[in-house]
């Protein structure tokens, strides 16, 4: 069947921080733009952050990239890419002072300079004391943030499709990528949206898992849509579970609030962190905290009478400083906890957060695959013609294992930027012409949603959507162990064959928003198989992924710590065709610098 065509220069999928950083460039530079989102753009995940950007300006305390770049390798596990951490932390301070420029909002410091609190697992001198690093705008950096970049690119003359979803990548024989098919949620109509360049900025897919402190929109399309147009998934095993989430609502409490002086206490009131992490203590890196808080409630310290979650104090820092810093905390407080935060203590669980691995690319925001599928260690990459990714559904890799606090927001304008810029140059060498879109390129989207809407029986995609949630919270938690993720396979590839069967019994055309959920479930469970699959093979302890098999390096005495070097420095690629696994080496080379060597992780 043949559907409408229309043509672009650059086709932005997703208008959070990072493709919105990136649309700016684009459209300053006179290209034709057409930035996707699912949601008015300002209502994107990046709009939730809290606690702020990283970047070593050195306002509050000595600070300079080297020190973030170490904190950065660390925290990664020694898992990120040192070439790409480098240029992060580098392009940082220049980021954030365009910002500013930008006329984004920061808190300031008496002086004028703008204000930074500590975060974790940010250090100076290399792991000797926590560091201020963290560029804030109270608590709702990710709103100031996401408020400026829109309004930059009103300016710019951006153009938006709001409430149009995304719903394949259009390939060519070659493997090219010419731009996507889209659905208009108002008409229901679908759409060829061709263009030269595709840039994915999909964000996470939090809501894989039941408790998640990420938005409903959430599901992983770009990775979805990328799984199934058979480009690999890396490091998908690795997924942060933040150490503060409201216990029972899953709504999350800034990080920024240890920064600015919160402690975590068990039932005896304890500061339990002193004893796990002696130096950064509350402010040691989030797999770190999560797993010691987890440690607690295993040991029966846990609060509560269910003796299910643990203790953030904030009240002896004081209720002004408290307004003045975190008055979004205290609301969140006093709504999803009903406590005073300034007179009681607020109860906190870990909480799924972030995915660190995502659509593999490299520092320009090309997205990358093995040059020789048959060797991938030691064949080096090679560049997905017209394909781009930034932001949370990319992985560069900058996070390795755990990511730090504040070095999402970075890499959403430090990626969004370089990509943007890198498509302004690469588009001069490209033809006036579009390539030829083949007859066919829509046909496997039109087959999926005919597949919905012509089975005449079958299951909701709420109910599908719910099996993989439970699936992966029970299968793929904080601790996991070798059992559990076998056995999450097994279940995940059952729930996956129930996806097949997924009915859509609204025959609506506007706003059909049950059309819109089974689609979302096509790509969930691309993440979720992905998750699995490459957790299961991972047979290690590395930053996220702990698995109680090998905490203590019982198979490997050489690695107290369970994180097998020898065997497992390496990045996972997730094949959704045949449910494949390969692997490629990490970069232990920074662009300019000496590599920061692996040690066993202290804090
Ligand atoms: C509660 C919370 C607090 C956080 N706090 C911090 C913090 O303080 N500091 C920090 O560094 N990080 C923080 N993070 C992490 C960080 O905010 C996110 O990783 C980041 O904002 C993701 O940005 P993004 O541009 O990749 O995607 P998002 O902001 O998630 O935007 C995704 C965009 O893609 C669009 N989209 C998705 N699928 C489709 C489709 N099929 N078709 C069309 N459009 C589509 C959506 O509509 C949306 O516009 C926080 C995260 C959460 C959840």
């Amino acid at each position: 069947m043949a559907i409408l065509t229309k043509k672009f220069d650059v086709v932005v999928v997703g208008a959070g921080g990072s493709g919105l950083r990136a649309a700016l460039q684009l459209s300053e530079a006179g290209l034709s733009v057409a930035v996707l989102t699912k949601v008015f753009p300002t209502r994107s995940h990046t709009v939730a952050a809290q606690g702020g950007i990283g970047a070593s300006l050195g306002n509050m305390a000595e600070d300079n990239w080297h020190y973030h770049f170490y904190d950065t390798v660390k925290g990664s596990d020694w898992l990120g890419d040192q070439d790409a951490i480098e240029f992060m932390c580098r392009e940082a301070p220049k980021v954030v002072y365009e910002l500013e420029h930008f006329g984004m909002p920061f808190d300031r410091n008496p002086d004028g300079t703008i204000y930074q609190r500590p975060f974790g697992g940010h250090s100076a001198n290399y792991g000797e004391k926590p560091v201020p690093r963290a560029c804030a705008a109270a608590d709702r950096t990710g709103h100031a943030l996401l408020h400026t970049l829109y309004q930059r690119n009103v300016r710019a003359n951006t153009q938006f499709f709001v409430e149009w979803m995304a719903l394949d990548l259009l390939r060519d024989e070659e493997g090219d990528v010419l731009g996507v098919t889209a659905l208009e949620m108002e008409t229901g109509e679908v759409m060829n949206l061709q263009a030269k360049i595709t840039l994915f900025a999909t964000g996470g897919a939090g809501r894989i898992f039941a408790a998640s402190t990420n938005a409903f929109i959430n599901t992983g399309d770009g990775l979805g849509m990328a799984a199934r147009a058979g480009i690999p998934l890396e490091d998908m095993e690795f997924w942060q579970f933040h150490p503060t989430g409201v216990a029972g609502a899953g709504v999350l409490i800034t990080e920024g609030v240890r920064g600015e002086g919160g402690i975590l206490r068990n039932c005896n009131g304890e500061r339990f962190m002193e004893r796990y992490a002696p130096t950064l203590k509350d402010l040691a890196p989030r797999d770190f905290v999560s797993r010691s808080m987890d440690q607690e409630i295993k040991e029966g310290r846990g609060c509560g009478p269910n003796k299910d979650h643990v203790m953030l104090d904030v009240t002896h820092i004081g209720k002004e400083t408290i307004m003045k810093r975190l008055p979004s905390i205290f609301e969140i407080a006093k709504k999803f906890a009903n406590v005073d935060a300034s007179k009681e203590m607020i109860p906190v669980v870990p909480t799924i957060h972030y995915q660190m691995g995502g659509i593999p690319t490299n520092v320009h925001g090309q997205v990358v695959v093995p040059a020789d599928p048959s060797n991938a260690m030691e064949s080096g990459n090679k560049v997905v013609k017209g394909f781009y990714a930034v932001g949370e559904c990319s992985c560069v890799s900058v996070h390795g294992a755990n990511r730090l606090g504040t070095n999402s927001l970075l890499d959403l304008v430090v990626f969004g930027r370089a990509a943007g810029n890198h498509i302004v140059e690469a588009i001069k060498s490209f033809p006036v012409d579009h390539k030829v879109l083949p007859k066919d390129a829509a046909d496997k989207t039109l087959a999926r949603l005919n597949r919905f809407q012509s089975n005449t029986s079958g299951e909701n995609a709420q109910d599908v959507a719910d099996a993989i949630r439970a699936t992966m919270q029970q299968h793929a938690a904080v601790f996991r162990t070798q059992d559990t993720l076998n056995k999450g396979v097994t279940e995940i590839m059952k729930v996956a064959q129930r996806v097949n069967n997924i009915q859509v019994k609204d025959p609506s055309k506007v706003f059909n928003t049950a059309l819109v959920e089974a689609l979302e479930v096509d790509n969930l469970i691309e993440v979720a198989k992905a998750t699995m699959v490459s957790a299961a093979a991972r047979t290690e302890c590395r930053g996220a992924h702990a698995v109680y098999d090998y905490e203590h390096g019982a198979d490997h005495p050489d690695f107290p710590l369970g994180r097998n070097d020898k065997e497992w420095m390496k990045h996972t690629l997730w094949y959704a065709e045949g449910n494949r696994l390969d692997y490629k080496p990490v970069n232990l080379k920074p662009l300019t610098v000496d590599t920061v060597p692996p040690k066993p992780r202290t804090f």
